[in-house]
């Protein structure tokens, strides 16, 4: 069939008022013998009824597509059909003996579209095969006679009434009337219920318990589950339309839900992150695979008090915003790394340590979500750096790794079973502070001895004599074969491979990922400290045991504090 065969007859449409339905739009005249409401009940009890229309213009508008509509309806398990005009019902009684509710609906001299307004409307859709009709017994439906309409159809065509309603008061009405049943079907679409959008099981609910008459859900039942909601509000049947028999409304529906899921992941799903140091504060607009979109360094009013660090932070999470939203970009949360102890649950610095005095107790979650508007997320630096190599980085085919970064200090972040370790009190992961050398040299966390003194980038230095200016110098000396910077590097190396052997014993992790200047392009020192564990850690071989240097880079921190504000989306829990 052409296409036009269609566009030409988009008969669905309704009829003008008072223009009359003339026997010969129907092929037969149904004869049949009537159904009796007794009938009606047992079939349509705890059924699905198939409401087959087709709106004016619609593709399927047309008597013969309507019934194909009705008959894959009913081979799927619907039980009556509920169809629109004459031509409509005529063509669906032709091909099934399952119970056909008829509707008309006419356009009236208010402009509005109603349902079976006359007794010759609803005489036209019993001869042409209806068993029951529905009419409009909404208070606008009532100003049009449909109390009286309800006896005189009962009267004189014999069949059950339905009535369409959408207010309590107006079913109470219709039943008393005379009307068999009573359908939900047009609440939300009259002056008084147009603010509701959705299906309601509670109005539902509301109608069978003030009803004497059974209540069938119609309007808006979208899914299986709204439908067998309404069954379990306690209704009699449901009618099912759009969610049937529309496939322009079934394919819309779809369509967008993929395009807002497709805009949600893809354009608004980046996030910032801000690695507040020492010295300087990094930040970066990450997006969810790891990409730094954007990304700069500033210094870090550290000695400047609580309150200029929050403004600092605040200030550098508004140019984050501004550039994202410059990008088209909404981002959908903040990660903030920080030097010092933190509560990663409530957003404060549980403790921060002598380089940026004030720090401790500062809100820094609430204070900066309250001025940006997007969800912040708050954690220890050297801990954001092992979320980040988890999500981005070397951690990401590991369950249980331990992150060591080699700086100025030397922090950590240990991965077991999956999950960030933070210890009972968020104090986890001081791996810098495990005791290296008894009595040895003095640390900045008052003991002596601690790993980190003998691991950080100072101590690099002073191995080599202190002939080199940067950390960068020894590891390019040592890849030229310069003596000295080497035997720098293997000293260092005998160190951290003696602090790790007692890490790898307590945690007995799948990896060890090394991250930090001195780290990087330094294959020297990762095979000798992998030397000094496989000569150190009882079976060796049997572990498996990955010693990486993390690629995560100088924006490593950056990287980090938005893996944490990303997995705080993903995963609620703190
Ligand atoms: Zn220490």
């Amino acid at each position: 069939m052409a296409r036009g065969h269609f566009n030409r007859n988009t008969k669905d449409e309704p009829r003008r008022l008072n223009a009359p339905f003339r026997n010969r739009d129907v092929r037969h005249l149904y004869t049949g013998k009537r159904m009796s409401l007794t009938s009606a009940c047992e079939k349509l009890a705890g059924k699905l009824i198939a409401s087959c229309q087709a709106p004016v213009g619609d593709v399927f508008a047309h008597p013969e597509l309507i019934t194909r509509f009705a008959q894959a309806a009913l081979a799927g398990g619907a039980a009556g059909i509920r169809a629109n005009g004459p031509k409509n019902v005529n063509a669906i009684r032709h091909v099934t003996d399952a119970p056909i509710v008829g509707i008309q609906k006419v356009v009236m001299d208010d402009g509005n579209v109603l349902i079976t307004p006359s007794l010759e409307s609803a005489r036209d859709l019993v001869r042409a095969g209806a068993d029951m009709i529905a009419i409009d017994v909404t208070t606008r439906g009532q100003r049009y006679g449909a109390l009286e309409r309800i006896r005189q159809i009962k009267r004189e065509l014999s069949v059950p009434v339905l009535a369409d309603i959408s207010r309590a008061e107006e079913a109470i009405t219709a039943a008393r009337a005379g009307a068999d049943f009573v359908l939900s079907t047009l609440r939300g679409y009259t002056f008084e219920t147009a603010h509701i959008a959705r299906f309601e099981p509670s109005f539902i609910e509301e109608l069978v318990r003030l009803c004497p008459v059974p209540v069938i859900a119609e309007g808006r039942i979208h899914t299986p589950d709204d439908a067998r909601r309404a069954m379990a509000a306690g209704a009699f049947a449901v009618v099912v339309g759009t969610a049937i028999t529309r496939p322009t409304e079934i394919a819309r529906r779809f369509s967008e839900a993929i395009q807002k899921q497709w805009a949600a992941c893809n354009l608004k799903r980046n996030v910032l992150g801000i690695d507040l140091g020492g010295t300087n504060t990094k930040l970066g607009i990450v997006s969810q695979q790891g990409e730094l979109f954007y990304h700069s360094t500033v210094p870090t009013p550290a000695f400047a008090g609580r309150e200029v660090l929050l403004d600092h932070l605040k200030k550098q999470g508004h140019d984050l915003l501004d550039r994202a939203n410059k990008m088209g970009d909404s981002p959908r949360a903040l990660g903030v790394a920080t030097a010092g102890w933190v509560n990663a649950c409530t957003g404060t610095v549980a403790y921060a340590i002598v380089n940026l005095p004030g720090w401790t107790g500062a809100p820094v979650g609430d204070e900066l979500h309250e001025s940006l508007g997007i969800p912040v997320a708050v954690e220890n630096d050297a801990n954001a750096f092992a979320v980040g190599e988890k999500h981005f980085g070397a951690g990401r085919e590991f369950r249980d790794f331990i992150c060591m970064t080699l700086g100025t200090g030397v922090g950590g972040g240990c991965f077991i079973g999956g999950r960030l370790n933070r210890g009972a009190h968020f104090f986890a992961n001081a791996l810098g502070h495990i005791n290296l050398i008894p009595n040895g040299l003095p640390c900045t966390c008052g003991n002596r001895g601690c790993l980190e003194v003998y691991c950080n980038a100072a101590a690099l230095l002073r191995y080599a004599g202190d002939r080199f200016q940067t950390v960068e110098e020894i590891v390019a000396h040592g890849n030229s074969g310069k003596a000295d910077a080497q035997r720098a590097i293997l000293t260092f190396a005998k160190y951290l491979g003696q602090g790790c052997f007692s890490l790898v014993q307590v945690l007995d992790p799948e990896a060890l990922i090394l991250s930090g200047g001195l780290v990087q392009n330094n294959q020297l020192l990762i095979e000798a400290v992998e030397a000094e564990l496989t000569n150190r850690i009882p079976a060796y071989k049997q572990r498996k045991l990955a010693l990486r240097a993390s690629p995560l880079g100088y924006y490593g921190g950056v990287l980090g504090a938005a893996a944490v504000a990303l997995k705080r989306g993903i995963d609620t829990e703190c």
